[in-house]
């Protein structure tokens, strides 16, 4: 199984979204989501930001919103 930082699972969110990873890299994702509140709920808002925005390839999330959860994310991180 992979392991990720926070900053790392941030780079991975949206492929794991997009079933793009492969299995040890899911199984990290996975784990690390379970025992890490912050990236829990962050997850959860790229989630339900690409469902509001129609399902576009992740990826082709609008640069603002992608902007706007990255640099949330980072504050948190920080603080
Ligand atoms: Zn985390």
């Amino acid at each position: 199984m992979k392991r990720f930082r926070c900053d790392e699972l941030v780079e991975v969110i949206t492929a794991y979204l997009e079933d793009a990873l492969d299995q040890p890299a899911r199984d990290g994702v996975r784990m690390h989501l379970a025992a890490c509140e912050g990236c829990e709920r962050y997850f959860e808002q790229i989630r339900t930001t690409i469902t509001i925005v129609g399902d576009p390839p992740p990826e082709k999330l609008p640069a603002d919103v992608r902007d706007r959860l990255l640099s949330a994310f980072k504050e948190r991180v920080q603080s």
